[in-house]
């Protein structure tokens, strides 16, 4: 399985971080070495000092697809999670300046938290999801799917022209604004509206 992340796809978030608004999605991958189930905890890398939280919406992937049609993209999933898109922002900034691909700050080990997945039935519309975090029982992060630039579906689309779609694929949907730093000993607990789906602490 692969997991493919969706960057810049929340207006406030690309303000906070000064980036461009994206005219198409941008995405990176990350490897399975990556993933951190079952509330584990995240232990912390030694390579950056400014490793920052990014709750995301998560579709899994049910059937094999490319060039996927979006009005057909739906029928390509049938549960959402929640996860943690853990970032070098240090290491980003690097990356970015010198125009070099992001894998040092996005895809290393721990650097993708997975939650449960729960069926999309239980949602009246996907595009009105609303999902959060906090870290050490304080609201950090706010996020509705009705925000995000690309849907589900436009993305499923989008990536699957290039990008083989397999069963069990994850793709992690985008961030909110409200990033923000993590330490030693933080606890981090996310929602998909009031459902607890993830609740794992800083190493
Ligand atoms: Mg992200």
């Amino acid at each position: 399985m692969k997991i493919i992340c969706i960057g810049r796809n929340y207006l406030p978030h690309i303000q906070e971080l000064g980036h461009q608004i994206p005219t198409l999605p941008v995405f990176f991958l990350k490897p399975d070495t990556s993933i951190i189930v079952r509330n584990r905890p995240f232990f912390l890398p030694e390579f950056s000092q400014q490793v920052e939280y990014e709750v995301e919406l998560l579709v899994k992937i049910n059937k094999l697809g490319k060039y996927i049609q979006e009005r057909y993209a739906h029928t390509y999933y049938d549960e959402i999670g929640l996860g943690i898109d853990f970032t070098a922002r240090d290491l980003q900034k690097k990356c970015i300046e010198n125009g070099n691909p992001w894998e040092i700050a996005k895809s290393f080990d721990g650097s993708a938290v997975i939650s449960k997945f729960v069926d999309k039935q239980n949602f009246k519309d996907l595009n009105n999801v609303n999902f959060s975090l906090r870290k050490n029982g304080e609201l950090v992060q706010v996020g509705n799917s009705s925000d995000m630039i690309f849907s589900i579906d436009q993305i499923i689309c989008y990536v699957s022209q290039f990008i083989t779609l397999k069963i069990g694929d994850i793709i992690f949907t985008g961030t909110p604004k409200g990033v923000g730093k993590v330490a030693i000993n933080d606890r981090l607990e996310g929602f998909i509206e009031n459902e607890k789906m993830l609740n794992f602490r800083i190493k």
